[in-house]
């Protein structure tokens, strides 16, 4: 049996970018993932498929499962010989218990390594414009637990805090603040010393409260800060005001719900979060090969009838190349003819094959590819099952001669979803972001027709994916072209406008 392992990895605060290379790494080859309740669902989808997951996510004063017990699974999976991830909010070190989990393994000469994360403490201050240190301001970063155990009081020397002139930031502080701020006062702080707490940081719904040491318990209580959340103490919260950048972002608080397959929506959410959009990745439709595909591959045996081959997505691209490696072929079999893409995603795709295109319209969309493919022969279109009739309808207009091969088709049958419905009818999704017709159409399959869409607007890729937007009455802004590029560019003018 392979010797089992296990690696705890930090998981960031929260912004699914802020999870290290090293840790991506490492959850991307897991056998088994034991995880918390502070780890983003972004982080959670890089889980593979089959590997096993246990959420062992605790809640405050009822620990859903006791530390021993995550422990003992944690021994017992290695123990199985499996590649176990321990996957914990922000460093698994600060305030993680990460050196517990780590005891019982040593004992039994388990093998174990961490990979440490971004806590908590210094992004989320940075994220509201905070830096934990300063030159003008301190000589010193002090990290502090508030947390005290049921009804004993807190066990710091604020005394010897103060001392240090540092900044101060405190974990699980929110309970008990203020006591914290009482135990700071009355160990001579100034009063008017810049505080501030940061909840939820370095997520889009992020909030930070402002205040000084003495006026920090009621602006919390104004601004009703919940767990989780930093406190911060020190001079250096005054620059917070005009550092933070994060609340500046056009899409900071609004949620976007990208629509894409599973495999093409990382770029776009990516973006999206650099906005400050809180992205909501709900694939609604599939895209899948058609297999066997006799009219493909027939076309690739004689390609020299054809001049040109034309494709319109990226999923073309992908589904002649796989057919065209499954014959035991390569790019030299396309040598012949000339390639035509609808736009540069679909021409980056052909770039990932070592192909280039030969032609792209000016015009990134069906009608001006047909309309401006150059007339030299016989075309091969490899596209989708029900592709749009502009294209041929433009080409039999030019009395230009094409096969038009269907080489993949679009799955709906994703179920109801009662959630996105909820959050659709109750306003908490602002925007959609469609990258195709058929992406509107599954969405609507996915939280019914008869959706409240009034407070819903939804960023199209272009007039086609608009036409079907506004169908089911959704209130559409069109990108200037159609590229992610541009979808983009218009979700972070909207953001702006609001
Ligand atoms: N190991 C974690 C800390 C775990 S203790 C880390 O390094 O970040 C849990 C405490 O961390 C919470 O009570 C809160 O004070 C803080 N915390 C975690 N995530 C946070 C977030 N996104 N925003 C603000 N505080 C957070």
């Amino acid at each position: 049996m392979e010797k089992g392992m296990v690696t705890l990895v930090g998981a960031g605060p929260g912004d699914p970018g802020l999870l290290t290379v090293k840790g991506r790494e490492v959850l991307r080859s897991a056998e088994v993932v034991v995880y918390d309740r502070l780890v983003s669902p972004a982080i959670l989808s890089m889980i593979p498929e089959g590997a096993e997951r246990i959420d062992v996510g605790k809640e405050a004063s009822h620990h859903k499962i006791p530390q021993e017990e995550i422990n003992q699974i944690l021994l017992r999976k290695a123990q199985e010989g499996r590649q176990v991830v321990r996957l914990k909010g922000g460093d698994p070190f600060v305030f993680g218990r990460g050196g517990e989990e780590l005891e019982l393994l040593e004992q039994h000469g388990i093998p174990f390594a961490e990979v440490p994360g971004v806590t908590s403490a210094i992004a989320a201050a940075a994220y509201a414009g905070i830096p934990v240190t300063h030159r003008d301001f301190c000589s010193s970063l002090h990290i502090i637990t508030g947390h005290a155990r049921a009804g004993k009081p807190l066990t710091i020397d604020f005394e010897a805090l103060a001392r240090t002139r540092g900044t101060l930031i405190f974990l699980m502080g929110v309970t008990a603040m203020p006591m914290i701020v009482e135990g700071l006062l009355n160990a001579g702080m100034a009063a008017d010393m810049p505080a501030a707490m940061v909840e939820d940081g370095t997520l889009s719904r992020q909030r930070r409260c402002d205040a000084t040491l003495s006026t920090l318990p009621q602006r919390a209580a104004e601004m009703e800060i919940r767990s989780p959340a930093i406190i911060v103490v020190g001079k250096v919260c005054s620059l917070a005001p005009r550092f933070d950048w994060f609340e500046r972002l056009p899409l900071k608080g609004r949620t976007v719900l990208v629509t894409r397959p599973r495999e093409r929506a990382g770029v776009l959410s990516d973006r999206l979060r650099a906005l400050g959009a809180n992205v909501w990745e709900h694939p609604c439709i599939e895209t899948v090969p058609i297999l066997p595909c006799p009219a493909m591959e027939g076309a690739l045996e004689e390609l020299g009838r054809f001049k040109w081959v034309c494709f319109t997505s990226p999923a073309g691209v992908e589904a002649m190349w796989h057919r065209l490696r499954a014959l035991g072929r390569d790019a030299r079999g396309l040598a012949g003819v000339k390639l035509a893409a609808i736009g540069p995603g679909t021409a980056k795709a052909l770039g990932q094959c070592g192909l280039s295109a030969d032609y792209v319209p000016a015009v990134y969309d069906a009608a001006h590819l047909g309309a401006g493919l150059p007339a030299e022969g016989k075309v091969l279109i490899l596209r989708a099952e029900v592709g749009s009739k502009e294209l041929t309808e433009a080409f039999d207009r030019r009395g230009i001669e094409f096969e038009d091969v269907a080489v993949y088709r679009t799955k709906y049958d994703h179920p109801l979803s009662p959630a996105l419905r909820a959050a659709v009818n109750g306003g908490a999704v602002r925007y959609a972001a469609f990258t195709s017709a058929s992406t509107v159409k599954g969405f609507v399959g996915s939280v019914g027709e008869d959706t409240d869409f009034s407070r819903l607007v939804g960023l199209c890729i272009g007039e086609q994916t608009a036409a079907e937007a506004r169908r089911y009455g959704i209130e559409v802004r069109v990108a200037r072209e159609a590229t992610i590029d541009a979808l983009v560019e218009l979700a972070a003018e909207c953001g702006e406008r609001e």
